[in-house]
């Protein structure tokens, strides 16, 4: 562009900015007009830039990227549990929860019931907490709290009674209620025992889902996401976002996975194309559909090419489940890719990926190399052969880096339970990266942390950041810290067809950007997951800003 700039309204001067533009990966000075990227390159030449009204931030050293895009994340389900009473921060004792959930129930007078999740078994004894704990903060409604991996529910007397849950009642054969001496119920519920009074709890309204999308929005730009993809929206989802981008206070860029019921088929079609048309305002876009193929392997519903074996180390014969029959899911996908739709899918076993390949390849051969890029999501285990295949069938590997590396999920649930070859064979992130698959990252919030640089250390170390001292998980699978950086900025903006517009720093591009506290390249790699953003933009408007920017360096 030769003609004059105007002068910039933000200029962000001495920082080491990481573009993830490979025709300039790095440069020192950013200046911002308009909402878009002005100029790139060095203090001097971006000082020029500067007029009377405009900001300076100095950025002392800290890395500037491209604003992060989580490509697999569950907003709406995780703003509803923000609003919550929320234990998991609570110091871990009786006394202690019940004081939380008494002031939480105090502060919100007006709900019907009181919902919230996040206790520690281990702070009770026997890891039950009885109702009347619970009565004592909340006697006059219902309440059920659910423990932090989800299996169990604290539930006081009123929930007890409004479930009809008696001394009479049975145990579920999915469940246990959790008993007095006497028989009567205690006030912890196991399993499918939790239904029994979860099934009563209102379905929260769509004002309820708009008001979590702020909270769950304004939690993302905190740790420097400016855009996503939600892996599960239905039509009460989408009217709930639709509501939140309508009345102005969406800012960031989100596409909506359209729900696809796997009971049904391409009857469904019609409704995705009615969302599509009704949900496409301002920054939100309803342009992707969600298909999911199996489960997990903890509890053996992936869907895997060899057995699961058994606590022995034999084969159990059983290969998991495929939630859509094969050859079914190709005409589906291939409907979908015809009608514009890109597919997102859950595949987590071997067989689930191969499937969801072969479905990708039969929608390339019956509509050509469509735009549409399909990706698919969680690839915990990728046999070698379909490696390739990403590259070949222009499909991007939705990554959730976070899980590759040992805990208790994997040295006790999933590695005995595979025979050691396949073992190998989990998260394949360099190997795919080095077979030329598009490299997209997704966190998988609230089942995992959103937090992208705790994901990245995993993705450069295979460690937990929570353990760092522990061994590496296939260290051999572990990517550059520049390679696992764009998987979450340029990666995930090609999932989200945003790439011309965001994922790098680019002239002309929006101006979605994240400042770190640090210097990211000269940060140890052990430590990555410490650092944290300090300051947000969409468009250059400040969405997200620490007083830690300034305090320092102005
Ligand atoms: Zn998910």
């Amino acid at each position: 562009m030769a003609s004059r700039l105007r002068p910039a309204d933000l200029v962000l001067l001495g920082g080491s900015v990481m573009t993830m533009d490979a025709a300039r990966p790095s440069a020192q000075a950013v200046a911002i007009g308009g909402g878009r990227i002005l100029a790139i390159g060095d203090d001097r030449s971006i000082l020029e830039l500067e007029g009377p009204r405009t900001r300076r931030i100095e950025l002392a050293g800290r890395t500037l990227l491209p604003g992060f895009i989580d490509a697999h994340c569950h907003p709406v389900h995780a703003g509803i549990d923000l609003g919550q009473c929320d234990l998991h921060e609570v110091p871990t004792s009786p006394g202690a929860y019940v004081e939380a959930v008494r002031g939480y129930a105090a502060a919100h007078p007006d709900l019907e019931w009181v919902l919230g999740a996040g206790w520690a078994m281990a702070a009770f004894p026997g890891g039950t907490p009885s109702r009347e704990d619970l009565d004592a903060a909340v006697p006059d409604r219902p309440a059920i709290l659910y423990n932090r991996d989800g299996h169990g529910a604290w539930v006081n007397s009123v929930a007890l009674e409004r479930a009809q849950i008696t001394r009479e009642t049975s145990d579920p054969p999915d469940g246990r209620i959790e008993r007095a001496a006497d028989g009567s119920p205690q006030g912890t519920l196991h399993e499918g025992a939790m239904y029994g009074v979860g099934r009563l709890v209102p379905e929260p309204s769509t004002d309820q889902v708009a008001d979590g999308l702020v909270v769950a929005q304004a939690y993302l730009h905190r740790l420097g996401i400016t855009g996503w993809q939600d892996a599960i929206t239905r039509p009460k989802d989408l009217e709930a976002y639709r509501r939140f981008a309508g009345s102005g206070r969406l800012t960031a860029r989100v596409v909506a996975a359209q729900w696809w019921d796997r009971d049904g088929d391409t009857a469904q079609i019609e409704g995705f194309i009615d969302e599509r048309a009704r949900s496409s305002m301002g920054r939100l876009k309803a342009t992707s559909v969600k298909i999911m193929l199996d489960g997990v392997i903890e509890n053996f519903t992936a869907s895997v090419l060899e057995p699961y074996l058994d606590a022995r180390g034999e084969s159990t014969g059983k290969r998991g489940i495929d939630f859509v029959d094969p050859e079914a899911l190709k005409g589906f996908v291939s409907r979908l890719d015809a009608e514009g739709f890109q597919v997102h899918m859950h595949a987590l076993g071997d067989r689930a990926v191969r499937q969801g390949l072969d479905a990708i390849e039969a929608a390339r051969r019956a509509n050509g190399m469509t735009d549409t890029r399909p990706h698919l999501a969680h690839l915990q285990i990728v046999d070698p052969a379909d490696w390739p295949r990403f590259r070949a069938l222009g499909a991007g590997a939705n990554i959730q880096p976070l899980w590759a590396c040992h805990d208790e999920q994997m040295d006790d649930l999933t590695i005995p339970f595979l025979a050691p070859e396949r073992t190998q064979l989990q998260y394949p992130f360099r190997s795919l990266a080095a077979a030329g698959a598009r490299l997209v990252g997704g966190s998988d919030w609230m089942v995992s942390t959103p937090n992208v640089l705790q994901q990245v250390e995993v993705a450069v170390r295979r460690v937990d950041p929570g353990h760092r001292e522990r061994a590496p998980f296939l260290p051999g699978e572990s990517l550059g810290l520049e390679v696992a950086l764009r998987a979450y900025t340029m990666g995930s903006a090609w999932a989200n067809h945003a790439d011309g517009a965001t994922g790098s720093i680019e002239v002309g591009k929006l101006a979605d950007v994240v400042v770190l506290d640090r210097d990211l390249e000269r940060t140890p790699l052990d430590r990555i997951g410490d650092v944290q953003a300090l300051l947000t933009l969409v468009e250059g408007e400040v969405v997200f800003e620490d007083p830690g920017l300034t305090a320092a360096t102005n």
